[in-house]
């Protein structure tokens, strides 16, 4: 009997015993942090060994493979113990991936993964049996375990990707590569570029890898690092043959001959970036036959993922949106690109080393005050201090929300988008944009 030992009692990593145990290997799982209770009674239900608040070497250095949870970096000392040993070490991702005879469309990405790969379920979801997994909801492995789709949509992330080796997804979308995490690559934006291609690592003529032309970053990493997948481009800016492009002020969808036309206007989700999603949603959709009229629907009433540039509510005329999922100033850029009202910008929080110089133009021509919300606001201040007439820093949400009310006037939006990650002041990014609405609500 094989021993597989999971190291991260979390969503996946429960995912993953189950998913191994029913498949009779002997599991383990340790977590040197807490398990949470509603996974310890699975694990025990379930008959799984397991241990929490610490690692204990000897029952992990035995394992024949080792999945390791995303979060666990490897320079962890026991990480390095387990390279010595040569024991392999998988992803989630990976081992279900094993398990499953689905259709796998994988999305990665710096920004719009969530979105794009809850835009690529709801469109398929229409018309045929389809999971979502990934970085959302139930992980991949419990989804195989309990009932098994025909077709999977993961949102995988880059440390996802690290260690994924045989992992192989029928269709495979990139959907921009900026820097992020290098804290995990050596700060070598290229082991980063590097990570984000193993989704295609694995692909042959018969996949498809769709991704977009205007980003230089892979356009460049495709020229010197060619992939063996059929290449399905999408682009604002040029006319592509096969793939999607925008002509006008319409998204058109080429492959095999086949066209969908898609109006900009009636896409539910606002702003450039979302065009792009809808690009790459729209192409998985149509490779895998989904009729032209239900991607055009699905993609005019989709409702939005919850804290990407969502709208919140319109008080006195003025529009207040959430977009508190913007931890990056790439994320932001968009964000502020999108926004046709003169804008009240909340923004703040923990720098990742931030270089606000892209946001520039858009603060000039949109931005009529600032508000900074976070422990440390001194940057953002000598940064865009001569940028605006109102600067105004707080450490409380409620205040930020009271102090953008009294500033917007009719016409206006008050716009959350922090270019910052959150733990400063909140516990993350989701309860700092529960914390936004709950204050507007109360206004
Ligand atoms: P991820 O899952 O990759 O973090 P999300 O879909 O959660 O991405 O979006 C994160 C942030 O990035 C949001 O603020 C959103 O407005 C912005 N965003 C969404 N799609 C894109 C894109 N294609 N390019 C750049 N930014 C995007």
């Amino acid at each position: 009997m094989k021993r597989l030992v999971v190291l991260g009692g979390g969503e996946s990593g429960i995912g993953t015993a189950l998913l191994a145990k029913a498949n009779g290997y002997e599991v383990f799982v340790s977590d040197k942090g807490g398990i949470k209770e509603k996974y310890k009674e699975v694990l025990i239900h379930n008959e799984i060994e397991w241990e929490d608040t610490r690692h204990t070497e000897l029952k992990i250095l035995n394992a024949d493979i080792i999945m390791k949870s995303p979060g666990i970096p490897e320079t962890a000392d026991l990480v390095r113990e387990i390279r010595k040993c040569g024991i392999p070490v998988l992803s989630e991702i990976e081992f279900a991936s094993k398990f499953t005879n689905a259709t796998l469309v994988g999305i990665t990405g710096s920004n719009g993964k969530t979105t794009t790969a809850t835009l690529t379920h709801h469109i398929l979801r229409q018309e045929l049996n389809v999971g979502l997994a990934g970085n959302i909801g139930d992980s991949f492995a419990k989804q195989v375990y309990e009932e098994d789709f025909e077709n999977y949509v993961l949102e995988i992330s880059s440390f996802q990707l690290d260690d994924c080796i045989g992992f192989k997804p029928h269709i495979a979308v990139l959907l921009n590569i900026t820097p992020d995490h290098l804290d995990r690559y050596d700060y070598k934006f290229e082991n980063y570029i590097a990570s984000k291609f193993r989704i295609a690592r694995n692909q042959t003529k018969d996949d498809y890898l769709i991704y977009d032309a205007d980003d230089e970053v892979i356009v460049n990493h495709l020229k010197y690092h060619p992939v063996q997948s059929t290449l399905l481009p999408f682009s604002l800016i040029k006319t592509i043959e096969k793939g999607a492009y925008l002509d006008k002020e319409n998204i058109k969808i080429t492959i095999d001959n086949t066209e969908i036309i898609m109006p900009t206007s009636k896409l539910a989700l606002e702003g450039k970036h979302n065009i792009k999603n809808a690009m790459a949603a729209s192409t998985v959709a149509h490779l895998l036959k989904i009729r032209k009229q239900t991607i055009r629907e699905s993609l005019e009433n989709f409702q939005g993922v919850e804290h990407r540039l969502e709208q919140v509510l319109k008080i006195n005329k003025v529009q207040y949106i959430n977009d508190s999922k913007a931890t990056n100033v790439n994320a932001t850029y968009y964000a502020l690109e999108s926004m046709d009202a003169p804008t009240v910008w909340i923004v703040g929080g923990v720098d990742k080393g931030n270089d606000y110089q892209e946001l520039f133009s858009f603060v000039n021509e949109k931005v009529k005050a600032i508000i900074c919300l976070g422990v440390d606001n001194e940057k953002l201040m000598s940064t865009f201090g001569n940028m605006v007439d109102i600067i105004i820093e707080t450490q409380f949400m409620s205040e930020a929300v009271k102090i953008a009310y009294k500033i917007a006037e009719a016409g206006d939006s008050v716009l959350l988008s922090p270019a910052c990650a959150s733990f400063d002041l909140f516990e993350n990014y989701e309860d700092r944009g529960r914390q936004f609405k709950n204050a507007v609500r109360k206004l």
